[in-house]
């Protein structure tokens, strides 16, 4: 068997963190459900594991996955996306400053405005888009940079590379969520970042069944901190989610790269629809990100895109109400093509514009979906 480090992607998606039960011959793995492990006579744990918040096989397998994905040297799996980011911020202690993009994920935001700055954690949020603008918030006690990119919903780039680099010269970490852009489309460790953070119930899950989050580093002493703060605060993910989650990794890379190839066909079609204002995707010439975009997402730029109809929020709520195919829900990465007006998700709030719909395309064919949106979009 070559050296798992030399395995291609594809590969690693069957491979990394399964192997045949040897108790059994079983070629998809068990879900261990046990809570509790039985101790040898002498009191060694046989097998390494004690109790199931501490760890467990099936959860290190889809560990064990994500850390090969993503190519870091471990992953720390969460129970959401939000218990993930959450792991993150406990890295950062009372007095110390969190930069973060005024375009965030909105439980992010809320998680550093409204809980970590109760434990005397700063944020500043800034337009991660322009680097003058993270140059200009740099100072000594900032310890954390988070980037999300791209952004959410108006799928905005900011540069992991630059940042990173900024953001070490003031000895500052790195994360980056790149749950919107996957392993698949985006590399943060490549360009420089130093943890990568997911909402695993996106694409990594990809079949809107399952919830959890993940945690990738590359360095050991980040890697122990999160174990510590994984088994302390509690918030892992169940057995079966892990599974869940595990077995829908083998396809991450099929799924993503027709779901990013959809939706650049149809972010094109809506470009040209007089009904439709503005498209935003990083994949059209016409985003201000897109020469970004073709050095840090050169195979694609995912599968959620968002546009602004020609009117008002009524209209968008009633484009949305037309559709057949598309689901009216939030949330995105899953099998089925959604629909959301993301503003009145967001609450009073939100900076969104009121005449924008985002869009999470599956795994339909794209020609059905184009025809939906025509419908739709019929006046
Ligand atoms: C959904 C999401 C989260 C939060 O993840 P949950 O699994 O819902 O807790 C964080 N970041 C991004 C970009 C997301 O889309």
């Amino acid at each position: 068997m070559p050296s798992k480090t030399s395995l291609q992607f594809e590969t690693l998606s069957v491979h990394a963190g399964h192997a045949i039960d040897s108790g059994s011959g079983d070629v998809s793995p068990a879900v261990h459900l046990a809570t509790t492990y039985e101790r040898a006579k002498d009191g060694s744990f046989a097998f390494g594991y004690s109790y199931i918040r501490e760890d467990n096989p099936t959860r290190k397998a889809l560990e064990s996955c994500i850390a090969a994905l993503e190519g870091g040297s471990a992953a720390v799996a969460f129970a959401s996306g939000a218990a993930a980011s959450f792991a993150v911020f406990s890295l950062v202690q009372p007095g110390a400053h969190v930069l973060a993009p005024r375009e965030s994920y909105h439980g992010t935001a809320k998680q550093l405005s409204e809980v970590l700055a109760g434990y005397g954690v700063g944020c500043t949020f800034i337009d991660m888009t322009d680097i003058a603008a993270v140059r200009a918030a740099m100072n000594p006690t900032v310890k954390l940079v988070w980037i999300e990119t791209p952004s959410n919903p108006m799928l905005n780039l900011s540069d992991i590379g630059a940042i990173s680099a900024l953001a070490h010269d003031h000895g500052a970490l790195v994360c980056c969520d790149n749950t919107f852009a996957t392993p698949v489309l985006q590399r943060p460790f490549e360009l420089g970042a130093d943890i990568v953070m997911h909402s695993s119930t996106k694409y990594f899950g990809g079949h809107s069944d399952a919830m959890g989050g993940a945690v990738v580093v590359n360095d050991a002493s980040l890697e122990k901190r999160l174990r510590m703060y994984q088994s302390t605060a509690g918030g892992v993910p169940a057995p079966f989610d892990c599974w869940l989650i595990r077995r829908s990794l083998a396809t991450l890379k099929l799924r993503v790269q027709a779901q990013s190839q959809s939706a650049l066909q149809i972010a094109n079609y809506l470009a040209t629809h007089p009904r439709v204002e503005r498209v935003y995707y990083p994949g059209l010439a016409s985003h201000p990100g897109h020469s970004l975009a073709r050095q840090q997402m050169p195979h694609g730029c995912g599968g959620v895109l968002s546009f602004g109809v020609r009117g008002d929020k009524k209209l968008a709520f009633a484009v949305a109400a037309k559709l057949e195919l598309f689901t009216r829900a939030t949330s995105l990465g899953g099998v089925e093509s959604l629909i959301e007006h993301r503003a009145s998700i967001e609450g009073p709030h939100s900076v969104t514009p009121q005449n924008l719909l985002r869009l999470s395309i599956g795994l339909e064919h794209v020609d059905d979906l184009i025809r939906d949106l025509e419908q739709a979009l019929q006046a």
